[in-house]
Order: C-alpha cells, then sequence, then structure tokens
C-alpha cells in the first residue's frame, strides 16, 4: 500500500482546506490538488504554501524544492576520516598509556601495579566496545506505516506528518531526515561524525554510556600520567628560592622566584626521558578531552533531564513551551521502567503518608 500513488481523481471527497496566507474573498483561484497521506482531493489556495489535510492531518508544502545531495559521498568520505582519527587515538591512549604507566607503578608496588592495570583494561574494553555499538549501531529507523489511499488512511492517520523527498515516504514530528546518513532517523539527536553515525532512538544511550566510560578513562588517565610523571621527574634545585622567601617578601621578590621556578621547571623537563615527555602529552590531552566531554555529556544529560533530543530543543528555541523536568525522564532513558514506576509509587506513597 505505501508504493500507491495518490494521483486517481477522488472527486466526490472534497476536503476541508487549511491554507496559511488566503488571498482577499474576491479572488476564487483556488486550486484542486491531491494530498499525499490519504489521497483525497482537496482545494487550496496557490497562495498557501504549506496546507493541512482536514481529514489525514498530513502536511504538505507546495512547490518544495527537493534539495540535491550532491554531498553525500564528501560527507561518507569525512565521517570515515573523523572515525578512523578517534579510533588511533584511542588505541594510542590505551597502548601509550599502558606503555608509559604501568612499568612506573609497577616499580613502586606490584600489587599496585597490577590493581591498576585491571581497571585500565575493564575501562579500554568498556570505552571501545560501547564505542562500536554507538558507531555501527543503526541510529533507529521509523516504523513503516500505511499511507497514500482513503479509506486505509483513517481520519487523524498522519496527524503532523510530513513528506520525506529523499526517502519517498511520510515522516512524524518526531523524525528527521540526516543527509549524512540518508535516511530518515526516529528521535534524531544529531549526527555526530566522530562515531560516523546519527545519535537517534536506538543508539542514544549507547552513546551516552560511551560519553560516561570516555570521560572517567580520560580522568583516571590524567591521574595515573600526573603520578607517574611525579614519580620520574628530575630533582630541581628549589632549596634557595625558600631561603629567599624566608627572609623580608614583597611583590616583585615573589614575581622574580616564580620565575626562577618555572624556569628550573622548564628546565628540568629538558632532562625528562622520552616515557616522561609521553607522560606529559598523555596527561594535557587526556585533561582537554576529558573537560571537553564532560561539557558534551552535561548538556546530553540536561536535554534528557527535559525530555528533549538536540533537534527538539532547537525546534522549541523560541516557542516557549512547557518542558516537563523530570529525573524520571533520566531513569527511563537508561532503561529501568520498572525502577521508575517502583521510584514514583514510593513516592506518591510516602507524599500520602505524610498528609494524613
Ligand atoms: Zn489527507
Ligand atoms: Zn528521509
Ligand atoms: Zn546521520
Amino acid at each position: 500500500m505505501g508504493s500507491a500513488k495518490p494521483d486517481k481523481p477522488n472527486s466526490a471527497n472534497y476536503d476541508v482546506v487549511k491554507g496559511e496566507d488566503n488571498p482577499p474573498a474576491s479572488v476564487n483561484v483556488d486550486l484542486e490538488t491531491t494530498c499525499w497521506g490519504c489521497g483525497l482531493r482537496v482545494l487550496v489556495s496557490p497562495y498557501a504554501p504549506v496546507f493541512k489535510c482536514g481529514w489525514c492531518g498530513a502536511i504538505t508544502k507546495q512547490n518544495a524544492a527537493k534539495i540535491d545531495n550532491n554531498y553525500f559521498r564528501l560527507r561518507r568520505l569525512r565521517d570515515r576520516c573523523f572515525v578512523s582519527i578517534v579510533l588511533l587515538f584511542m588505541l594510542f591512549f590505551i597502548c601509550g598509556g599502558i606503555w608509559a604507566v604501568y612499568p612506573v607503578v609497577f616499580s613502586i608496588s606490584y600489587f599496585c601495579g597490577l590493581f591498576n592495570l585491571i581497571i585500565a583494561v575493564i575501562l579500554s574494553i568498556s570505552t571501545l566496545s560501547l564505542f562500536c555499538m554507538a558507531a555501527l549501531q543503526p541510529a533507529g529507523a521509523p516504523p513503516m506505516i500505511l499511507w497514500g489511499s482513503y479509506p486505509t488512511v483513517g481520519k487523524g492517520g498522519l496527524e503532523n506528518y510530513t513528506f520525506c523527498h529523499f526517502c519517498s515516504k511520510p515522516k512524524s514530528p518526531r523524525v528527521h531526515h540526516c543527509r549524512s546518513c540518508g535516511m530518515c532517523i526516529l528521535d534524531m539527536d544529531h549526527h555526530c561524525p566522530f562515531i560516523g553515525n546519527c545519535v537517534g532512538a536506538a543508539n542514544h544511550r549507547a552513546f551516552i554510556l560511551f560519553l560516561i566510560s570516555t570521560v572517567i578513562s580520560t580522568l583516571y588517565l590524567a591521574f595515573m600520567t600526573f603520578h607517574a610523571a611525579l614519580y620520574i621527574w628530575p630533582p630541581m634545585s628549589r632549596r634557595r628560592h625558600f631561603r629567599r622567601l624566608s627572609g623580608f617578601v614583597n611583590a616583585e621578590l615573589i614575581f622574580r622566584v616564580l620565575k626562577d621556578d618555572a624556569f628550573a621547571f622548564l628546565r628540568s623537563a629538558l632532562f625528562l626521558p622520552v616515557r616522561g615527555r609521553i607522560l606529559v602529552y598523555l596527561f594535557v590531552a587526556s585533561v582537554s578531552v576529558g573537560v571537553g566531554l564532560s561539557v558534551l555529556l552535561w548538556q546530553q544529560l540536561s536535554y534528557i533531564y527535559t525530555g528533549q533530543t538536540y533537534l527538539s530543543h532547537l525546534s522549541e528555541v523560541g516557542n516557549e513551551q512547557i518542558v516537563e523536568r523530570d529525573c524520571q525522564n533520566l531513569v527511563k532513558f537508561f532503561g529501568c521502567r520498572f525502577s521508575a514506576e517502583f521510584f514514583s509509587l514510593s513516592y506518591w506513597k510516602s507524599r500520602k503518608s505524610h498528609k494524613h
């Protein structure tokens, strides 16, 4: 039924037309056109760029120009480059981190080294597997629905649906077409080039868990590299500064001492072995990646808390719609439907008992 074209003349059924921009009453040049959703013929003003079918509720955009999708292959290439870079970076973090940190930690204590190595392996496996889940899982295809002929499409059966000209099928208000993936995605949040995939209904949870795992891993790596770098850092000659500071203190002296310290630090860095330099690089990189991803994770969790996606948030900016802020949105998102119900039930009971 999905392929049925609404071209058949069906003059017996004239539909209610809601024009957005009606012409003056004196001009009566309504055009007869067909609703793509139910196939009924409708009268519509030629001045109305958008009209909504009174029967099925489908929205038709008149003269909707089909945007060409020339850059699809370029977008695909860009996504593959980004994914390769991210994978190389992750492997460098894991292998470089283990090579640089663990000989130092094992030299401090064998038990401590083994314990930290197990943590590193668990974090690496969880981050890599969640990355694969977010990148390889389809982001969420919208459900197939019948369209195109009356009476198959019931009254209000396509309420606020529009037509996707790329996929040639109906698109609900919850669905967006991604031009990088070349398909419609249910509850699309955004297209992430770093996983080479959309973030939608099917892989949103894996994406958030990947972010959480990556943030924990980078924080752990930053802590371990800092600890290991301190252990192997060449000694600095700072004793004379303290002796100088113990006497008369003024701003100029403090500035000179700080400057001397900074130079002593940089001079000692020159004598760092290769392992030490890699440790410094890993520390700086893990802190910057960790901070960036924490901001992204915070933004994502705040959208989930308000029951929105990034795209639905963008479409509601300026509309001032009331958003429902609720912790249950977060609980439901992470798939604990039973615990969400239990939580709400116990909360309701406790409120009731307080009233008595
Ligand atoms: Zn219709
Ligand atoms: Zn589409
Ligand atoms: Zn996409």
